[in-house]
C-alpha cells in the first residue's frame, strides 16, 4: 500500500513537470502576442516586419521594436499563397527575412500530438509502476533466504577492543587464544594444531557477550558477522536455513573471518522437546549450523563465535567436539570489575569530584555491566533534568534505586495512615536486618513509593559471595517475614502491603529444601527437574520426580523453615520495641534513612560471632 501511494506521488510528480514543460513551450513566454493575419498584413505594408519565421501553422514575425507576434495560419497553406492572396506589396517583402522551420520538429509535436498522448502516456505509466510494484515484493519474497545476503557485510563500524571491556578477566584470557590463531594461523598450522571452529560466551544477560565477541574481531582485525537467532526464523518455513547458508558463503570468502551468533538459543534448542509442529523451521536451521560448521575446513580460519544466556536448553549436539567444545562463562561483575565497567563508562560524563565509584559498585552488587551502563546513564539524564553541569553521587544514588525498583512517585497520594503502616512494616525489615549479624547491613530505608513498592528498605552485602550457608537463608527469611509481623502486631491485622515478601519467603524457602537440600528430614538430594518444555507457548517448568508422600514432607519442611525465619524475627521485634520506635518516629518526619542516620538511631550493627 505504502509503495503505491509513493508510485502515485512520484507519476504526479513527472506529470507536474511535463506539463510546466509544456506549458512553457505553448505559451511562448512573456510579451509575445497573437494577432489576427490582417495585422500582420498591414505591418508588412507599412514596413514594421524585420523577420518571419514559419513553423507548421504558426508565424512568428519580429518586428522593428524587437517585439514579437504570432499568427495562426491553416497548415495546409503557404506563405506565398497567403500573402499573394490577401494583397501584400511584393516589394516591400524583399526586406523581410523569410524562413520556415521544419514542421514536424518538437514545436509541431509539443503542440500537436502530445496532447493526445499525454492522458495515455499517464495511464500506461501509472499501470506500468503499479505493475513493477507487485512484482517487487513477489520477487522479493521469492529470494528471502539470499536477501539478506547484502546485510551480512563485516561490520566496521561498531569496532571494540579488549579495552572496552572491563573485568571479564578469565574470559578475556581464553578468547586471547582465539585471537592468536586468526592473527598467526601458521604458528598453529605448523604444530598439526587444529583451530577451534566454535566458542560459546555462556553468562546472564547484559555482561558483556556480545562486547565482548565484538572485540575479539577488533582484536585479531579480521572481519566480524554478526547475526542474532531470531533473524534466522523467519514467516517461511527453510528461510533459516538458507540464510545460514549465505551467510557461512559470506564468511568463507571473507575468511579469515569471525561469524558471531547471538542468542543462539533462539535457534539452537535441544531437538524434538516441542510439542506441535511449528519448531521444524528451528530444526531445519540448527541443522544447517551444524552442518556448515562441519563443513569448512581447518585451514579455513572460521571462527563461529555464539553467545546464549541459557545454556541448560542447548542441543548437545551443538556442544559437541569439533563444534562449539570452546565454552567460556562470563559471570556477573565482582566490585572491583563493576568499579572498573563504571569507569569505562565515565568516559564523556562529567562527574562530581565528590563522586565515589566505589561506593556505586557497592551499592549494586549482583547487576550485570549493561545495569551499571544504564545507571550511568539514567544519573546523567536526571543531573541534566535538573539543569547541572557534572553528574553528583545524588544523581547516582538516585539511578540506581530507579533501576531497581522503579521511579520515585512521589505525587501518588497516601493517607497518614498508610504513611503509617508503611513505616512500620519499612521499620521491621530494617529493625530485623540490622539485629541479625548475618544479614546484610541496611543501606537506606524509605517510605517513598517507588515502582509498585509502597516503601523499600535497601540492604547490600559487604563483599560479593558467592556461597551461602543455611543461616543466612534463614535470616533472610526473618527478614522478609518481619514488615508483615510488625504489621501485625502494632495494627493488630494485616495489609495487601506484604504480599511479594510472603511470596519471596516462600519460595526461598522452597528452594532450600527442594534445589540446596538443606531439609534435615528429606536429606541431600534435589526434588522436581527443571525440564525445558514448550507446550502451546507457554513453558512446563517442573517435572516431579517424587511421591505424593514426599510432596506433603516438603510442604511441612517449608512451613518449618518459614516458622524458624518467624521466631527469629518475632524475638527482636519484642526485645527492640524502643528502637523500633524511634525508626518509625524518624521515617516519619524525614522519609527517607540513610546508612548514617539510621545506625545513629540503632547504633552499629551487631557482627558475627
Ligand atoms: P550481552 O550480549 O551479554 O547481553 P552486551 O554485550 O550486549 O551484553 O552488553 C550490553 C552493554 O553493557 C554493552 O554494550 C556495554 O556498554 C555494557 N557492558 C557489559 N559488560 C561490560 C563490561 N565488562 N565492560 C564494559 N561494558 C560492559
Ligand atoms: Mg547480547
Ligand atoms: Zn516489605
Amino acid at each position: 500500500m505504502k509503495n503505491l501511494i509513493k508510485n502515485f506521488l512520484l507519476f504526479l510528480g513527472i506529470f507536474l513537470i511535463i506539463a510546466a514543460v509544456f506549458s512553457a513551450f505553448a505559451g511562448n513566454s512573456g510579451d509575445v502576442k497573437t494577432v489576427g493575419i490582417e495585422t500582420l498584413i498591414n505591418r508588412v505594408n507599412q514596413e514594421e516586419v524585420t523577420e518571419l519565421v514559419v513553423s507548421g501553422n504558426k508565424i512568428t514575425a519580429t518586428l522593428k521594436d524587437g517585439k514579437k507576434e504570432i499568427i495562426s495560419k491553416e497548415p495546409s497553406e503557404s506563405l506565398s499563397t497567403l500573402f499573394s492572396n490577401l494583397g501584400v506589396d511584393k516589394n516591400k517583402l524583399t526586406n523581410v527575412k523569410i524562413s520556415v522551420k521544419d514542421a514536424s520538429g518538437w514545436d509541431y509535436f509539443l503542440i500537436n500530438i502530445l496532447p493526445f498522448l499525454l492522458p495515455f502516456l499517464l495511464v500506461g505509466g501509472f499501470i506500468f509502476f503499479m505493475m513493477r510494484g507487485v512484482q517487487g515484493s513477489n520477487s522479493r519474497a521469492m529470494s528471502f533466504g539470499q536477501s539478506t545476503a547484502k546485510d551480512f557485510k563485516p561490520d566496521e563500524k561498531n569496532r571494540a577492543t579488549f579495552k572496552d571491556v572491563a573485568g571479564a578477566k578469565e574470559a578475556k584470557e581464553e578468547l586471547k587464544e582465539i585471537v592468536e590463531f586468526l592473527r598467526f594461523p601458521k604458528k598453529f598450522h605448523d604444530l598439526g594444531a587444529k583451530i577451534p571452529r566454535g566458542v560459546l560466551l555462556l553468562g546472564a544477560p547484559g555482561t558483556g557477550k556480545t562486547l565482548l565477541a565484538r572485540s575479539v574481531a577488533g582484536e585479531a582485525k579480521v572481519p566480524f558477522f554478526h547475526m542474532s537467532g531470531s533473524e534466522f526464523v523467519e514467516m517461511f518455513v527453510g528461510v533459516g536455513a538458507s540464510r545460514v547458508r549465505s551467510l557461512f558463503e559470506k564468511a568463507k570468502k571473507n575468511a579469515p573471518c569471525i561469524v558471531f551468533i547471538d542468542e543462539i538459543d533462539a535457534v539452537g534448542r535441544r531437538r524434538g522437546s516441542g510439542l506441535g509442529g511449528s519448531h521444524d523451521e528451528r530444526e531445519q536451521t540448527l541443522n544447517q549450523i551444524l552442518v556448515e560448521m562441519d563443513g569448512f575446513e581447518a585451514t579455513q580460519n572460521i571462527i563461529v563465535i555464539a553467545a546464549t544466556n541459557r545454556p541448560d536448553v542447548l542441543d548437545p549436539a551443538l556442544l559437541r567436539p569439533g563444534r562449539f567444545d570452546r565454552r567460556v562463562t562470563i559471570d556477573l561483575p565482582d566490585l572491583k570489575d563493576r568499579e572498573e565497567i563504571l569507569n569505562v563508562h565515565i568516559k564523556n560524563k562529567p562527574m562530581s569530584t565528590g563522586v565515589d565509584l566505589k561506593k556505586i559498585a557497592e551499592r549494586t552488587s549482583g547487576f550485570s555491566g549493561a545495569e551499571l551502563a544504564n545507571i550511568l546513564n539514567e544519573a546523567a539524564i536526571l543531573a541534566a533534568r535538573e539543569n547541572k553541569k557534572e553528574i553528583f553521587n545524588e544523581d547516582l544514588f538516585e539511578a540506581i534505586e530507579k533501576v531497581m525498583i522503579g521511579p520515585e512517585r512521589k505525587s501518588r497520594v497516601i493517607t497518614d495512615k498508610e504513611k503509617k503502616i508503611t513505616a512500620y512494616h519499612e521499620a521491621g525489615h530494617a529493625l530485623v536486618a540490622h539485629f541479625i549479624p548475618e544479614a546484610d547491613p541496611v543501606h537506606k530505608i524509605s517510605i517513598i513509593s517507588r515502582g509498585s513498592a509502597g516503601g523499600y528498605t535497601l540492604k547490600a552485602p559487604s563483599e560479593d559471595r558467592h556461597m551461602h550457608a543455611k543461616s543466612e537463608f534463614i535470616s533472610e527469611i526473618a527478614v522478609l517475614l518481619a514488615g508483615h509481623m510488625v504489621e501485625k502486631e502494632i495494627f493488630s491485622e494485616v495489609t495487601t502491603g506484604a504480599t511479594s515478601d510472603l511470596r519471596r519467603a516462600t519460595s526461598l524457602a522452597r528452594s532450600l529444601v527442594t534445589d540446596y537440600g538443606m531439609s534435615d528430614h528429606l536429606g541431600p538430594r534435589t526434588y522436581g527437574q527443571k525440564e525445558e518444555m514448550i507446550f502451546l507457548g507457554r513453558e512446563i517448568h517442573e517435572q516431579r520426580d517424587y511421591s505424593e508422600k514426599v510432596a506433603e514432607k516438603i510442604d511441612e519442611e517449608i512451613s518449618g523453615f518459614i516458622r524458624q525465619g518467624e521466631a527469629i524475627a518475632a524475638v527482636i521485634i519484642r526485645d527492640k520495641k524502643k528502637e523500633l520506635e524511634a525508626i518509625v518516629a524518624a521515617l516519619m518526619e524525614k522519609e527517607t534513612l540513610e546508612k548514617t542516620e539510621f545506625e545513629s538511631i540503632v547504633g552499629p550493627k551487631p557482627v558475627v560471632a
